[in-house]
């Protein structure tokens, strides 16, 4: 056995984005000795790409806006499903978050009177997003790194040591969370650098690892996002809520190749930008849905009042949700109306000057200048769909964050389901990281508190098979001489990743959905074989082949459950089943893991590891569907749930 490393905690955070590190700051403040771990390097999570802001109804920009405005955009984007408790608390908390930052030193842009400025955003009825240009998640990351520096000096103060309460551990990589029966014990991982084990004791851990999005070809996410933290929680006998419903943001780079996927902001369009197709028809105004058609300009001139009068002026439709954008520019790239390059024109150039474009958008001017060799102040982006975020995730008690079924296990931001329903609202992520990251911490440091005279006890067993999984790789070669030679860590992901992109995609059919279940067999017997060359140390070909695991696990549950929902609503889209169907409005589906054992048990891979349940959603508290309009609510709502 390899372990080198055993300590004990009284939390253990999984992840140090904007979740994690809140979760930590927290946990830490209500006097949890707090570990975290996280896979890059300290400050390199995704949370820090973000780039449009942080939606809060602080009502800084316009006064009509209040929590209650904004659960109702939460709840109309994410088309009812979201878990409402959750949408509720965070349409609550997100102004005391924001505030809260800025007294930890975060420096947001500013309206002309000197308070916190907010931008427009699709689905979002007044400037909500508090922002820092087009680099927000940068000062939220930076400004929680300065204060867990700030929390280390005040220990450093009391106890002589910077670490003895909040530490850091950068670059390792979490691969299994530890049980004493039904409850969580602690996590088993390894340092990227040496290769070396170590375990982590503590009664809480609070998952916080993000997305998904490294599952699709085209995609914003960075390498990091495997889905392990939904593969850790799947293994340790969680279930997964609605994970069919992945977002699919309307506006990524198309071009070159070498770039293809990455992010262009939604703030490039909430200031003024707009879409065009080869014709240059802005053709947005063809596509709004009749669910929205009241709240959207029916004019190229109403929608451009809008920027300077919103209140009395629709809003253009290029500000719709952004499962409705995406679709849209499919539609028309389908149509044969695309630009160049297979994508849509976004257009800032004959909307704004030169020098306002660099100031508000300094970062897709650089983006698109070094990478693309476009002037976004002279011609317009060559834009369209790429997979960027995950709605889907962990099943999580809406107040304390708490998994369900697991004591002692918590998540927080992208990996945790329900906050978002079927589509998140741009600005929304952010929000929810501080909102239940913050409420995460809270309940993981209650619950250890309770627990720090009878911890849980770490079974060396576990760690022995955990170890035992982690060095595969390295034994591939030979196993059976049947199974023919290892596969390579690298083609395997590359296969899977076409899969989900062309099967699982933005537009899904059934036949197409059947195909990639039965690629995903393939590739998890495959997988079984990933075999890598070398050491331990620093091996990314390693890395990846453990990767692989989650990536096959994740991609098993959206499939299947986007097999399932025979409807469109959100960001999943059936091409068989175009209409959203109400019957579907109150129906959760759930995946857990098929294998009682965690998945050490080797069991058949060609057989699926995922068993899918339905499950109805509680119903939505009398006094929050009081905020909607009947006319509205029977769009979305079951003949039962009205009458109710
Ligand atoms: P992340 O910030 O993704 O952090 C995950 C952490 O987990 C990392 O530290 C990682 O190293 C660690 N980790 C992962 N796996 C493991 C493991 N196995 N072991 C140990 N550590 C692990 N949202 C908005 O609200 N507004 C925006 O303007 C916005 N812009 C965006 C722009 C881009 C380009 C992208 C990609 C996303 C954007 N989003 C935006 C979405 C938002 O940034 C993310 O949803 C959010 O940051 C996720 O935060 P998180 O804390 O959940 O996880």
């Amino acid at each position: 056995m390899s372990v080198v490393d055993r300590q004990e905690w009284d939390v253990v955070v999984v992840g140090a984005g904007g979740a994690g590190l809140r979760a930590a700051i927290e946990a830490r403040e209500r006097g949890a000795r707090t570990a975290v771990i996280c896979k890059s390097l300290f400050g390199k999570a995704h949370t820090v790409m973000a780039e449009g802001g942080i939606a809060a109804a602080m009502g800084n920009v316009n006064a009509g806006d209040n929590w209650q405005v904004h659960f109702r955009d939460t709840m109309r984007g994410g088309k009812f499903l979201n878990q409402w408790r959750m949408a509720e608390l965070h349409a609550r908390e997100a102004p005391a978050r924001v505030w809260e930052l800025e007294t930890w030193g975060a420096l947001f842009d500013r309206t002309r009177d000197g308070r916190i400025s907010q931008r427009n955003f699709g689905g979002h009825e007044y400037p909500r997003l508090a922002h820092v240009g087009d680099r927000t998640g940068l000062e939220l990351i930076r400004t929680l790194q300065q204060k867990v520096v700030a929390l280390q000096q005040e220990d450093f103060k009391e106890t002589g040591d910077y670490e003895s309460r909040l530490k850091v551990f950068q670059e390792c990589t979490v691969t299994r969370v530890l049980k004493d029966g039904e409850r969580v014990s602690g996590v088993f991982g390894y340092e990227r650098e040496s290769g070396r084990f170590f375990v982590l004791e503590a009664p809480a851990v609070v998952i916080a690892t993000g997305g998904i999005g490294k599952s699709f070809k085209v995609t914003s996410n960075s390498w990091e996002y495997t889905g392990d933290g939904h593969a850790l929680a799947l293994l340790a006998g969680a279930p997964l809520l609605n994970m069919e419903f992945v977002q699919f943001h309307p506006t990524g780079m198309v071009w070159p190749p070498s770039v293809k996927g990455i992010l262009v902001t939604e703030s490039v369009r909430g200031d003024g930008g707009v879409l065009r197709n080869s014709e240059g028809k802005r053709f947005m105004f063809d596509y709004v849905p009749d669910v929205f058609k009241e709240k959207y300009a029916e004019s190229e001139e109403e929608a451009d009042r809008w920027y300077d009068d919103p209140d009395h002026n629709r809003r253009p439709p290029e500000l719709l949700p952004r499962d409705e954008v995406a679709r849209a520019i499919n539609a028309e790239v389908k149509a044969g109306r695309g630009s160049p390059h297979g994508g849509v024109f976004l257009d800032v150039s004959t909307r704004m000057p030169a020098d306002v474009i660099k100031r508000r958008l300094p970062s897709m001017y650089h983006q698109f200048k070094e990478l693309a060799d476009v002037d976004i102040t002279a011609e317009p982006m060559e834009v369209g769909p790429t997979c960027h975020y995950v709605m889907g995730g962990i099943a999580v008690d809406s107040d304390s964050a708490a998994a369900r079924g697991v004591p002692g296990l918590f998540a927080a931001g992208e990996v945790a389901g329900g906050m978002h329903g079927s589509n998140r609202l741009g600005g929304n992520s952010l929000s929810d990281l501080l909102v239940f990251g913050r409420r995460a911490g809270w309940h993981a440091a209650e619950y250890a508190g309770e627990r720090a005279s009878a911890r849980p006890r770490v079974d060396d067993t576990q760690i022995d098979a955990a170890a035992a999984e982690a060095l595969r790789p390295f034994s591939a070669e030979g196993e059976e001489p049947a199974d023919g030679p290892p596969e390579n860590p690298y083609t395997l992901h590359q296969e899977l990743q076409q899969t989900m992109n062309d099967l699982v995609g933005i537009i899904r059919r059934e036949h197409e959905m059947r195909q990639a279940l039965e690629k995903l067999a393939e590739l998890r017997v495959r997988a079984r074989r990933a075999g890598v060359e070398g050491h331990r140390q620093f091996n990314p070909g390693w890395h990846l082949a453990l990767d692989l695991r989650n990536m096959l696990l994740v991609s098993e549950c959206v499939a299947r459950a986007a097999l399932e929902r025979t409807e469109s609503r959100g960001g999943h889209t059936r091409e068989d089943y175009p209409a959203m169907d109400r019957t579907w409005r109150n129906v959760n589906l759930l995946c857990r893991l098929a294998d009682p054992s965690g998945g050490f048990a080797a069991g058949d891979p060609v057989r699926g590891q995922i068993s899918l349940t339905r499950e109805t959603t509680e119903p939505i508290r009398p006094d929050l569907l009081a905020l909607f309009e009947k006319e509205e609510l029977v769009k979305y709502l079951a003949e039962e749930e009205l009458y109710e």
